[in-house]
């Protein structure tokens, strides 16, 4: 093992949407910086965007295989790359709404309220928002929750396809709005991730060093268990260890969790800072319908998403409980439907030849309905000792289903009333729809909750976990609920308000 001669202020570990954002708040300290990502820069044409040959493949899963409940195994959709998951994202940056920061009655149960308020992340949202470039209409959607600052960059335009489509909903008296998404204004990277104002913002800083190809494998306390002293890595499967004052982890719900609990010693027996016995408890992952819409006009299949709504978001006169959020696919020939995309456009695939397929994927449109789930302690993921390794078994019972479907049939109702006003759509009998399956983990979190209290939660409300004092997690791993819109802009929102915190620590 190669022990590193340096000793950083800072060890970041992971790039994605919560390390990249976390970084580039960081590097204008000057402090030593070490960032280790277990991937490497992404080419171009791997990112979101190909042929409609991805149908037929699993693209963006993991060389690696997780095992489900039954112990089956599988390959999980989730990106190891410079950006993480940010790289191959929707990037629908969207706020949770004020409401989900409190105790909500779902249908199956009351959500834990969060320690922090909409209040005490709204300044945070404003900045990640203005770092990420959002495109979007601040207040055009009812259900919006009020923003100090608008959006630095208008919404942007409908496709032509969608525009009637729009006014047809809103003649449906529904609230459709701007899609707030992230733009980077570069022609061959269009979406904004957290390569671009994360890690390579963070790099213009000399102080600051990336690793790739260096994958985290554990974590070494002192003898006491109170501080991380090193942190073992492979890099360029070289083994090296690693030292830092403090150390970040910013992994993914799933991969942060596991290196805590695969670095369990004598004074963390069930795996670092897990007194509580909740890391890697209350996993959640959004329930996700794609619906696709056949009966379109002819577009070209490559138009952005761009519509949002959320007048099923709490409810409506027939259920009183949260239902979730609508948003189109944009076109379907774009590689991130494909990519998140359910087995029904696979199957799909399997059935249509390549030409019949496009033909379809142009004369259709896709919207995805999106409902959050409940924390459930069962929910979780754990290691599994298998002979002479590890398995990382995922176990996620999906909850809330009456609440996801209603929203799917609640969408198609509407869908077919705006049939009959035709407008650019032809009545249609079935609406080919998928949902996500297990493997389908890019909206992961809840891991190691966020709480005041170390016997109900992991961490405390600066992210640091309860026990270890040099420990940290910043990415979707903090959520004691997690909402119904994407995860994002809350981990980049979190990773700036815990960046601040840092900034602080680091001058004393
Ligand atoms: C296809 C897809 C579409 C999505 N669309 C949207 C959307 O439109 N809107 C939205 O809000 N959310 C979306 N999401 C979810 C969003 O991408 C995540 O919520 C967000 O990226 C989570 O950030 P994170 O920091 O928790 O983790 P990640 O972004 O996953 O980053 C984790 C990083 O840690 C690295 N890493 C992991 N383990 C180790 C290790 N042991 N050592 C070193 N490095 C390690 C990984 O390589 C990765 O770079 C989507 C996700 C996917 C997969």
């Amino acid at each position: 093992m190669i022990i590193d001669d340096q000793h950083y202020d800072i060890i970041i570990v992971g790039t994605g949407a919560g390390g990249g954002t976390l970084a580039q708040a960081l590097a204008p300290t000057g402090k030593r910086i070490l960032i280790l990502e277990r991937g490497s820069r992404m080419a171009l044409e791997d990112q979101n965007r190909a042929g409609v040959d991805v149908f037929k493949r699993d693209r963006y899963h993991a060389p690696e295989q997780w095992y489900d409940e039954a112990g089956e195994p599988f390959s999980p959709q989730t990106n190891y790359a410079v950006g993480g998951n940010t790289k191959i994202y929707g990037a629908t940056l969207m706020r949770m709404r004020d409401r989900d920061f409190e105790a909500v009655t779902y249908q199956d149960g009351i959500t834990p309220e969060w320690p922090l308020k909409y209040a005490d992340f709204e300044p945070y949202y404003s900045a990640a928002e203005q770092l990420y470039h959002v495109h979007g209409e601040a207040q055009a959607d009812p259900s919006e929750p009020a923003h100090s600052m608008d959006y630095a960059h208008p919404p942007m335009p409908h496709a032509p396809i969608m525009q009637p489509i729009v006014d047809a909903i809103k003649g449906e008296g529904l609230h459709p709005t701007a899609l707030p998404v992230s733009l980077s204004a570069r022609g061959d990277d269009p979406t904004g991730d957290a390569e671009v104002f994360g890690i390579d913002l963070a790099l213009v800083h000399a102080n600051v060093t990336l690793k790739t190809n260096a994958t985290v494998v554990a974590l070494h306390t002192n003898p006491s268990g109170s501080e991380i002293k090193g942190v073992q890595a492979n890099v360029d499967e070289q083994p090296m260890m690693f030292s830092a004052n403090i150390v970040v982890l910013a992994c993914g719900a799933v991969n942060s969790a596991a290196l805590m609990l695969i670095s369990a010693n004598e004074q963390h027996p069930n795996g670092l800072a897990n007194r509580s016995g909740l890391l890697g408890r209350n996993l959640m992952k959004h329930l996700m319908t794609v619906i696709v819409e056949r009966g379109a006009a002819k577009n070209d299949g490559k138009f952005t998403r761009s519509v949002s709504i959320n007048d099923f978001y709490w409810g409506d006169q027939y259920y009183k409980f949260p239902m979730g959020h609508i948003e189109n696919s944009g076109g379907l020939l774009q590689d991130i439907i494909f990519a998140e995309s359910p087995p029904l456009l696979s199957v799909l695939a399997r059935l249509v030849p390549g030409a019949g397929l496009r033909k379809l994927a142009t004369a259709s449109i896709g919207w995805w309905a999106q409902t959050g789930v409940l924390p459930k302690f069962e929910n979780r993921i754990y290691l599994q000792q298998s002979r002479n390794r590890q398995k990382l078994r995922y176990e996620f019972t999906p909850n809330n289903l009456e609440a996801h479907d209603r929203l799917v049939y609640r969408w198609m109702g509407v869908l077919k009333d705006l049939e009959k006003s035709s407008l650019g759509l032809r009545q249609s009998t079935v609406y080919p729809r998928g949902e996500a399956p297990l493997q389908i983990v890019g909206y992961q979190s809840g891991t190691c909750r966020m709480g005041h209290d170390p016997a109900t939660a992991v961490l405390d409300i600066n992210c640091r976990t309860h026990e270890i004092d040099n420990l940290y997690v910043v990415d979707s791993s903090f959520f004691p609920s997690c909402a119904s819109v994407g995860p994002a802009l809350t981990v980049m929102a979190n990773a700036l308000r815990v960046g601040e915190h840092l900034i602080e620590r680091l001058k004393s």
